[in-house]
């Protein structure tokens, strides 16, 4: 098995296959997203931990304000769906795509989309899909 971590410490690269990087900690278990050095529930110090490329969509809603700088929205601005997915061991607020905003349903099963690498190999964004759309 061969881990690269990028240097924003956010995507793993597990045998090739894009992962999101949380921490978990070493004295109580807890995960947290993005990684952090201490727990967020008891203070020990965290571990990296891979978290798994597939869930459920727990919750969502549709944003209709475009985030400011250094957010780079397509343009046109248009509304775009913002969630939580449900990736067993911990819940994490994502970017929704691959379907039009309004057509999401709790419970959908997601799977993880990374955006192109820079010349470095760094990734800079990620969504989560819907599982049945591709791979
Ligand atoms: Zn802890």
């Amino acid at each position: 098995m061969t881990i690269t971590i990028d240097r924003r410490g956010l995507v793993a690269f597990i045998d090739g296959d894009a992962r999101l990087v949380a921490v978990q900690c070493s004295a109580c278990g807890t995960h947290a997203f993005p990684p952090q050095l201490a727990c967020p529930r008891c203070g020990a110090p965290t571990e990296l931990a891979a978290l798994p490329d597939r869930g459920a969509l727990w919750s969502w809603t549709i944003q209709h304000i475009q985030p400011n700088p250094p957010y780079r929205a397509p343009e046109p601005f248009e509304p775009f769906a913002v969630g939580y997915v449900d990736l067993g061991p911990i819940r994490i607020e994502t970017r929704l795509g691959g379907r039009p905003p309004d057509a999401w349903r709790i419970g959908d099963a997601v799977r993880l989309l990374t955006g192109p690498p820079d010349g470095d190999g760094d990734v800079w964004s990620y969504e989560f899909v819907p599982l049945d759309d591709a791979g």
